[in-house]
């Protein structure tokens, strides 16, 4: 008898885009509709999900900010290699970038160290592509040379926050991720390293969905504003001289439904 050897499944590490399901890349799409496995995250637009071939297996993997009720990381990955040690194509769906705040790079370390073969297909960072839905240009040449993506997730008074804030307050444009809950500090700590109180601020919920919420504040009253609205999760903040540019001009009809990925098969 001869033995049988089963060939290792590729892991494709896709990003998914900042909400709006036709905001994933065609090459993302197309290898979701052909996976025989797929992981994915919470935040994951439903019509998305409705491109996973009827016969394919689901696995939610939702982690969400404080990781409570989430899927231990160390599940995910035995999931993912396990699956394509079987010869499975095994695709791992995160929101926005894989590997911008999204772990996509523990993972394939995790892949890498055990020889399972995987690609990263990249995704709209919700940094571009919120940005670009409440028309707020993240550079522009009259507002200086940089941008920052940081992550609001740590306590700014806690070790854990790395974060150096003269380095941050001389950037022209700061995005926060996971900045809801730190807010009112996050402001304090770049005022208090330099910027502005009035410096133009704005903060984007559920962004590019028709649900998307955009307030608009100077950095010195955002975390107020933020709170008075109610504003939900997800949400980033943005701090610059750009999100004044074209907002402030701006009257922008409300968003509309994605495409239908239909359109793209
Ligand atoms: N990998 C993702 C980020 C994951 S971290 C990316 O590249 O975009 C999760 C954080 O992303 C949320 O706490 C929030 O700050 C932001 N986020 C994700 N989706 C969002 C959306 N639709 N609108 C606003 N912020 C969003």
């Amino acid at each position: 008898m001869r033995d049988c050897v089963i060939k290792t499944g590729t892991i494709y590490l896709i990003g998914a885009g900042p909400g709006s399901a036709d905001l994933i890349t065609v090459r993302g799409l197309r290898l979701l509709q052909s996976a025989d496995v797929v992981v994915y995250d919470a935040l994951i637009h439903p019509d998305l999900l409705a491109e996973i071939h009827p016969d394919a297996e689901r696995v939610f993997a939702g982690k969400r900010g404080y990781c409570i009720g989430s899927t231990l990381q160390e599940t995910i990955n035995d999931v993912l290699v396990n699956r394509a040690r079987e010869g499975l194509t095994v695709v791992r769906l995160k929101g926005g970038d894989p590997c911008v705040f999204g772990r996509g790079g523990e993972e394939a370390e995790y892949l890498t160290e055990r020889a399972i073969p995987f690609e990263i297909v990249p995704g709209v960072t919700t940094a571009l592509g919120a940005c670009a839905a409440a028309a707020i240009p993240l550079t522009h040449r009259d507002a200086g040379q940089s941008v920052a993506f940081i992550t609001g997730h740590f306590d700014p008074d806690s070790p854990e926050c790395t974060l150096d804030w003269n380095a941050l307050a001389q950037m022209s444009t700061v995005v926060v991720y996971m900045g809801l809950r730190h807010a009112a500090k996050i402001a304090a700590r770049l005022i208090g390293a330099g910027m502005g109180a009035d410096l133009p601020a704005a903060a984007i919920a559920n962004a590019t969905l028709p649900n998307q919420i955009v307030i608009d504040s100077p950095l010195g009253r955002l975390a107020s504003a933020v709170e008075e609205a109610g504003l939900p999760a997800p949400a980033i903040l943005v701090i610059g001289e750009t999100v004044g540019f074209l907002r402030s001009s701006q009257t922008s009809p409300p968003r509309q439904q994605g495409l239908s990925l239909g359109a793209f098969a």
